[in-house]
């Protein structure tokens, strides 16, 4: 494949002018290779084509393909106009089409005479079968080479193309003029034994029969393969960074010495899960491998992540070396900071908290002691440890709560200098496939098992009007001496709004519970604020802890068995899931109550229903990427995931999966890609990293 073909800009095609140029560099479209790989929104198969008499009302959609035979502005109500037009498509066989809408440009698009392919739902309307805002396309004055494809591709389609002249037809005789003319260009770029392993239709065919299709198999063949490739070379990418990475030495360290027997067997007043103990042999492999650790451990809310974190630490510092542990939020540092010290103490081991709040005499005294090896472990937020902590012997950074950083701050943190094994955590359960391209370059630990004796949460959806009921429970609770979350949301965009609802909420509850203390946290609050807030709800002196979602991640308090979320509708889904995963934490059974609205979408009923429905945080995780998408998964760009042009990471996990197999098979064989069938795909490649890559090959 000519890569330097693809890489042109549209505008020298035929056809392509620089004002066309210009409105499809505004959709995204600027070379040659992003206007073949412009898949068609959809397809009209001509032989499954309705004729006009056939047609019933309220039937599925149908497609006809019918001459305008006349055409009207008829005006309405209020002096809105709509646009008619009749058609025919056998003699005396009539129907029309109406629009409503976007009257002025269709009266100057569809003209008498013109032969239409329209798509759209038969009703009855004025005696005659009628489409209202069809679909449709031109389909004459195609040339004869067009005609003879039985399915037509229609493109996405947007005002400014469609003012352009960029229409479905357009494009189709751009695109047709384009393989015309240069189609030798299209070479192969996936080397032959991939192509025969995995039945792939050649290159060449597939990138033309996604625009004209000579049939639904080759379609269907066309679009397997243009889905493979792309997951492919993505996945090659991963392949290779893991392949460097793991050619970075690492620190070999020794496994269990005796502060981790001590540990296990005198500091810990449980077993462990098998789930803990399988991630912790994963782990204790790469660390006596020789060679940089590069692991992800995902593990539900409440897994035990923080023991896990804990006694690789500790085997690290068994070996003579030291470990850090960083964390998104001071709270969540001053909480690791005290139950690891809770742990590390009596082993004699100093365990050190560096925040944006430590005083600068406490930090330059710390800094010392990270220097000189006298703190073996330092708890700190990511900021400060990037500002270049000088260790004496750094061999383990565990980064928690990872979703949290960035993809560039995860970056700079496999670049420190001193390269220590990385072991990254995350609570969000994401769904299998973006996993792979998320974190495709680790190795990943799953825990999906929850220590033992764990009551489970009852989960349930109430309305305003049983608030007073919701109160008495949680009186009840109370009374038990268990303790209370209240989450209000924190919308950016009516930040003061929220806060006067939790403040006002922090107000209605003190008058309700007037024996008991009530908390109050909220991002406006100063860090040292929060943080006595905090302490209060968990040393127990407070009962009840009113937040906005800072309470987010991380905050293990066990005697707490009851949330009130308020205004549940406005969550996401793993965001009320990471909340909830706040209680039940310790013996005793715990109720999350989701306070909604009457009035709420679709989607929002089913958010919290699956809520309703289950714990289990990669079935949510599921549920949440099917009700958003997987481009929208995260909420932001900044999560780093890639927008792929043909695959869809929700439908295509099985393709995926062999794209994956094939990357990584042929990357063990051939690390540098020097051999000689896969040059092609080598040049192919290295544009492809430099092209999307700039920020992926810097994924952590
Ligand atoms: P997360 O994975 O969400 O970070 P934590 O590490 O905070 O979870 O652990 C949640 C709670 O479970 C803590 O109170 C911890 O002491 C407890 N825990 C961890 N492992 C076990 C175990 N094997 N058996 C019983 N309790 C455990
Ligand atoms: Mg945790």
């Amino acid at each position: 494949m000519s890569v330097d073909f693809l890489t042109q800009p549209v505008q020298f095609l035929k056809g392509v002018g620089p004002n066309r140029a210009q409105v499809l560099a505004e959709s995204g479209v600027r070379t040659i290779g992003d206007l073949l790989a412009m898949v068609p929104r959809r397809y009209l198969d001509r032989s499954t084509v309705s004729r006009i008499q056939d047609l019933r009302p309220g039937s599925d959609p149908v497609t006809v393909i019918a001459t305008v035979v006349a055409t009207g502005t008829i005006p309405g109500r209020r002096g809105r106009k709509r646009f008619e037009v009749v058609l025919e498509d056998e003699p005396g066989r009539r129907m029309k089409a109406v629009w409503f809408q976007g009257v002025a440009w269709i009266t100057r698009v569809i003209e008498k005479g013109h032969q239409l392919a329209l798509h759209g739902k038969p009703s009855r309307y004025g005696g005659m079968m009628s489409f209202s805002h069809p679909d449709f396309d031109r389909v004459d004055e195609q040339g004869p080479s067009l005609e003879t494809g039985r399915i037509i591709a229609l493109y996405p389609g947007s005002t400014n193309l469609q003012k352009a002249g960029l229409t479905s037809r357009t494009f189709r005789k751009i695109i047709y003029e384009l393989f015309r003319e240069h189609g030798e260009h299209l070479g192969e770029n996936l080397p032959d034994h991939l192509i025969q392993r995995y039945g792939l239709l050649e290159g060449r065919v597939a990138r033309r029969a996604i625009h004209f299709p000579r049939s639904q198999d080759e379609l269907k063949r066309a679009i397997y393969r243009l889905k493979f490739e792309e997951l492919f070379f993505f996945q090659l990418m991963l392949a290779t960074t893991q392949i460097k990475r793991e050619q970075v030495p690492g620190q070999v360290v020794a496994e269990g010495g005796e502060l981790v027997r001590r540990l296990r067997e005198e500091i810990l007043s449980f077993t462990l899960t098998s789930a803990q103990e399988n991630a912790l042999a994963d782990i204790g492999k790469d660390l006596g491998s020789g060679r940089q650790m590069n692991r992800l451990l995902q593990g539900d809310v409440g897994s035990g992540k923080t023991v896990v974190a804990a006694l690789a630490a500790v085997s690290v510092i068994d070996a003579g070396f030291q470990a850090t542990v960083m964390a998104p939020t001071e709270i969540l540092c001053e909480q690791h900071y005290r139950s690891l010290g809770r742990l590390l103490a009596p082993l004699g081991l100093r365990v050190g908290l560096l925040t944006g709040s430590t005083s600068t005499a406490e930090r330059r005294e710390l800094l010392a002691a990270v220097a000189d090896g006298s703190c073996h472990l330092l708890v700190g937020t990511h900021a400060v440890i990037q500002e270049g902590v000088d260790f004496h012997r750094l061999a383990l950074a565990v980064v928690d709560e990872q979703h949290r950083f960035g993809v560039m701050q995860r970056a700079t943190l496999f670049d420190k200098g001193d390269r220590p094994h990385m072991l990254l955590m995350t609570a969000t359960p994401i769904p299998r496939s973006l996993a792979l391209t998320l974190y495709g370059d680790l190795h990943v630990s799953i825990m999906r098992e929850r220590p033992p004796g764990r009551q489970p949460v009852t989960t349930r959806m109430v309305r305003e009007k049983e608030r007073e009921r919701v109160y008495q429970m949680m009186g009840e609770e109370i009374a038990r001496g268990n303790q209370c979350y209240v989450v209000f949301p924190l919308v950016e965009e009516s930040e003061k709004l929220d806060l006067r609802d939790a403040v006002s909420g922090h107000e209605s509850l003190s008058a309700e519970f007037p024996n008991v203390q009530v908390e109050l946290i909220h991002g406006r609050m100063k860090a040292a604020e929060k943080e006595e807030a905090m302490a209060r709800f968990v040393s127990g002196e407070s009962a009840i802890l009113v937040s906005t979602t800072v309470i987010e991640v991380g905050v293990d308090v066990p005697a707490a068995t009851f949330m009130l979320i308020e205004h549940a509708e406005r969550f996401g889904l793993s965001q009320l899931h990471q909340l909830r995963g706040r209680i039940g934490r310790g013996e005793h059974a715990s109720t999350c109550i989701l306070m909604a609205e009457y009035r709420q979408s679709e989607e929002s009923r089913r958010r919290l229903q699956a809520m309703e429905e289950t714990e289990d945080g990669f079935t949510i995780s599921e549920i949440d990427m099917e009700l958003r998408g997987a481009g929208d998964f995260f909420g932001t760009q900044q999560s780093g995931l890639p927008a792929f042009r043909i695959a869809d990471l929700m439908t295509d996990q099985s393709i995926l999966d062999e794209a994956r197999d094939a990357a990584f098979a042929l990357v063990r064989e051939d690390a540098a890609l020097t051999r000689t069938d896969h040059r092609a795909m080598k040049v192919w490649f290295d544009t492809f990293v430099k092209s999307r890559g700039v920020r992926l090959s810097r994924i952590g």
